[in-house]
């Protein structure tokens, strides 16, 4: 789902819409949300939540309310930026940046489709990473563990972890030694099983540990995982707001947090996050991005503006229409996504796109 917000002059500007609830009762509160900012305009996207009455607490609490809050601070920050005739990377307080590295998620490209499921085997799983390789990444992330989810009835590495491991292994095998492999775990282990886990990753030179927990909702494990871990833990890819995230490195919990621009309050508070925690703590903030064109580029325009030194996540083919979304169309080469020179975003929804692909509902 995308938002179209349009200022008196005509200037539009684009987000992306997905969250953690039915897509009506999303569109809905959004909609809600941007009738009362019709009514009563905030200053600029900055000022949104102030002007929606939204507390911080509220917005960590509650995904869907951070999720319509998001987009609408993006739709805005694109409009201010084409407004002022500049990229939304200089609205946000960088510079005009021609391209952005990415690291290739192939999650995406082994979902079940039209066609029914994928085929999961580790095979599969090395034919996608040789894949990602071919298309220019430099790092290459994976979910290898459908099988395993806590609690585990044996203690240390659990059984049903061994098939996830041996698609790691593949995966490794593939891409040969000099490409960084990250793994998400998409919090299936506990604290034990956490533990074990990622001493046998060491085994494949794996360098980002990402959600063996849910590290949001449970910090303490976290910690525990993260202190004998020897690469790198990453994780709250749902959380809210710069308190959140500047709580999570201070506190030790992870090395690395993902805000994701439909959640972490959008592309000013992405840039808020990365600007907080990068200074001192240099590769600790890299945008979660397993989204459409239009989150992707705005997310390159934020990671370019806080300077970020880790490559921005790309889910990679999931749909070969997918560029067609935007006009002009996404540009990602050889792992990295070129922006576009005109002002805000550089891009637009591709109305062509949206009639042929499409769905409209009425609220
Ligand atoms: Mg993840």
């Amino acid at each position: 789902m995308f938002v179209e917000v349009t200022d008196t002059d005509g200037n539009t500007g684009l987000a992306e819409l997905a969250g953690p609830a039915a897509a009506t009762d999303i569109a809905q509160l959004t909609a809600e949300y941007a009738e009362r900012l019709r009514l009563s305009p905030p200053d600029g996207e900055a000022d949104v939540t102030a002007q929606l009455g939204l507390t911080v607490e509220e917005l960590e609490a509650d995904r869907p309310r951070a999720t319509a809050v998001s987009a609408l601070r993006t739709a805005i920050a694109d409009g201010q930026a084409r407004a002022a005739g500049v990229s939304l990377s200089e609205f946000l307080g960088g510079q005009r940046t021609e391209s952005v590295q990415l690291y290739g998620n192939m999650n995406r490209s082994m979902l079940p489709d039209d066609n029914g499921p994928r085929d999961r085997s580790p095979e599969a799983f090395a034919a996608a990473a040789r894949e990602a390789v071919r298309r220019g990444y430099k790092v290459v992330k994976c979910a290898p563990f459908d099988e395993a989810r806590s609690p585990f009835e044996e203690p240390g590495l659990p059984e049903a972890a061994r098939s996830g491991i041996d698609r790691i292994v593949a995966v490794r095998e593939a891409i040969g030694p000099d490409i960084q492999l990250f793994v998400d775990c998409h919090s299936r282990f506990d604290l034990d099983s956490g533990i074990a886990l990622e001493i046998s990753l060491r085994d494949s030179n794996v360098a980002w540990y990402e959600e063996a927990v849910d590290g949001i909702e449970d910090p303490e494990t976290m910690i525990k995982i993260r202190e004998r871990a020897t690469m790198d833990v990453a994780g709250a890819e749902s959380g809210y707001g710069v308190e959140l995230f500047r709580r999570i490195i201070e506190g030790g919990v992870m090395d690395v947090v993902m805000p994701d621009i439909k959640f972490c309050g959008g592309a000013g508070e992405a840039v808020q996050i990365g600007r907080a925690l990068e200074p001192d703590a240099p590769g600790s903030v890299s945008m979660h991005s397993p989204s459409g064109p239009a989150s992707q580029l705005a997310s390159a325009h934020a990671t370019a503006a806080f300077k970020g030194t880790r490559p921005l996540e790309h889910a990679w083919g999931e749909a070969d229409w997918r560029p067609s979304v935007l006009e002009p169309v996404e540009r990602i080469e050889n792992g990295r996504i070129y922006i576009p020179e005109g002002p805000g975003l550089g891009a637009s929804l591709n109305p062509a796109t949206v009639e042929e692909r499409g769905r409209r509902w009425a609220l």
